[in-house]
């Protein structure tokens, strides 16, 4: 498009009727001047429009402080005046007019000094912007900002509480996830968002119908439930709270703190169980022996002896087992790092042995060798392979020696009812016992093996079963 010719331009305005006077009186900004002392001498029409004054009440009557509220009004006086007198200008000023209703119209200011030949100050001129706009867009920025910053800590502790938090929304989709509730339902965010909760977390369809859910205000007590992960058992506190028509679940991994009730509970019942039963024999021998013991014929009060000999003898191992296995727990219990011959450990395995029992054992020692442990822990593990051999078959049990690579291989083999392979690592846990009706009701603690395993691992040894069709055997590998 050719550039307009300025005539044209001039003559456009003219026809406009454009003239400074009008362009004064009704530019988009306030015009105010006033004397070195504040009073009011013009206003443009736009001043006069925004705040509601009328031009006779303010020219020459008012000074310019006049319309300013009491906080802007001591601001004026005590920084923008003295500003404008030492620099002869001020910009942009953020600052409220009092309107003639009384309200007040938030503004920014600039001012210009003038000055005469002399340099003495003539007059004020003052423009003011209408800011209620950008105020209100300001706080709308601080809004966002405050608003974003609470996001942002609400993420923060969201991303590094314990608990597993996870959104549903109405439409039973996944909305946020927090790293928690990854790590609990073995799922990523990435993955889980916008899906269903069953179709992203393999154990949810198992365990939906029992989660409790409702609103806050019913406060709803979560539930502990079992859960499959990655094939382990895992326990789970859950509770659902609806808000605004999703529901927030909250997930705790309580599996540690239902270990420890299981154990307590585990604990009670050896304790009452196993203890109470070789002290009822005992109880039961003393008690005879007091009351009848002149009645009876020698063997039977030998007979009756022996009984509680065998049943403190049996309380005390219970009792040193518990003791044990707790300073193991605790880290309390100090090994020996001694370097001996293997096969001694056999005859100190036979010497223990109950008399009756012993025809049962056979020592199959293929090699000998030097074996590196605590000789009295390991015969203790030894012993208690062969103990449980003895007590849960009724046949033959051969104790086996052979050498490997870097070490020795110690082998306890029976011919009884076997471990099933479900149950292979299960066995070295705490207080953990197969069905007892399955040994025809056979007493233990369920303590030997969790014993044994702590005690093998602590000689730099690995204990474990070997697979077979029928009975048992365990091993023992440990360096030489
Ligand atoms: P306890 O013998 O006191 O019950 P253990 O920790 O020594 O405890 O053994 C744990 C469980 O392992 C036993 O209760 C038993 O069910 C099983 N077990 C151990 N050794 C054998 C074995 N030789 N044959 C069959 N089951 C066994």
């Amino acid at each position: 498009m050719p550039a307009r010719p300025y005539q044209d331009v001039a003559a456009q305005a003219a026809l406009l009727q454009e003239s400074a006077e009008e362009l004064y009186e009704n530019a988009p900004v306030a015009y105010l001047s006033t004397l070195p002392d504040g009073t009011i001498v013009r206003v443009n029409e736009t001043f006069l429009r925004w705040t509601g004054h009328a031009r006779d009440d303010l020219v020459g009557r008012k000074r310019f402080h006049d319309l300013l509220p009491p906080g802007t009004r001591i601001y004026y006086e005590t920084h923008y005046a003295p500003l404008l007198q030492i620099q002869g200008s001020v910009r942009e000023i953020a600052a409220e007019l009092l309107r003639a209703d009384g309200t007040r119209l938030p503004v920014l200011l600039n001012s210009t000094l003038v000055r005469d030949e002399d340099g003495a100050p003539q007059i004020v001129r003052t423009t003011a912007f209408d800011a209620s706009e950008r105020r209100s867009y300001e706080r709308e920025l601080l809004r966002a900002r405050t608003d974003a910053e609470s996001r942002a800590r609400a993420a923060l502790a969201l991303t590094h509480i314990d608990d597993g938090v996870l959104l549903v929304d109405e439409q039973e989709r996944i909305q946020l996830l927090n790293p928690a509730a990854e790590a609990i339902a073995d799922v990523e965010a990435s993955r889980a968002l916008g899906r269903r909760p069953a179709e992203a977390i393999a154990w949810w369809d198992a365990i939906a119908a029992r989660i409790p859910v409702g609103p806050a205000a019913a406060r709803p007590a979560p539930e502990v439930v079992a859960v499959s992960r990655s094939g382990r058992e895992q326990w789970l506190s859950i509770v659902g709270i609806e808000a605004a028509g999703s529901v927030v679940y909250t997930l705790r991994d309580v599996t540690a703190e239902h270990r420890l009730e299981q154990m307590r509970a585990d604990v009670v019942t050896v304790v009452s169980h196993e203890l109470r039963t070789p002290l009822t024999g005992a109880y039961g021998a003393a008690a005879t022996l007091l009351d009848r013991g002149d009645e009876l014929r020698d063997d039977q009060r030998r007979q009756l002896l022996e009984m509680v000999f065998a049943q403190t003898a049996r309380l005390t191992e219970i009792v040193d087992q518990i003791l044990l296995a707790s300073r193991l727990d605790t880290g309390n219990e100090v090994l020996r790092h001694d370097r001996f011959d293997a096969t001694t450990i056999f005859e100190l395995v036979l010497e223990a042995a109950p008399p009756d029992e012993r025809p049962r054992l056979v020592v199959e020692a293929q090699a000998g060798g030097s074996v590196r442990a605590d000789r009295d822990r390991l015969r203790q593990v030894v012993r208690n392979l062969v103990d449980n051999a003895l007590k849960y078959s009724d046949g033959e049990v051969r104790i086996g020696l052979e050498r490997r690579d870097t070490g020795v291989r110690y082998t306890v083999s029976d011919d009884g009812p076997g471990i099933p392979a479900s149950e292979r690592e299960q066995i070295f846990e705490k207080f953990y016992r197969l069905d007892p009706e399955q040994h025809g009701g056979t007493g233990g603690t369920g303590l030997g093996l969790y014993i044994a395993r702590e005690l093998v691992t602590r000689m730099n040894g690995r204990i474990g079963l070997l697979p077979r069709e029928r009975g048992t055997t365990f091993f023992v590998d440990l360096p030489s």
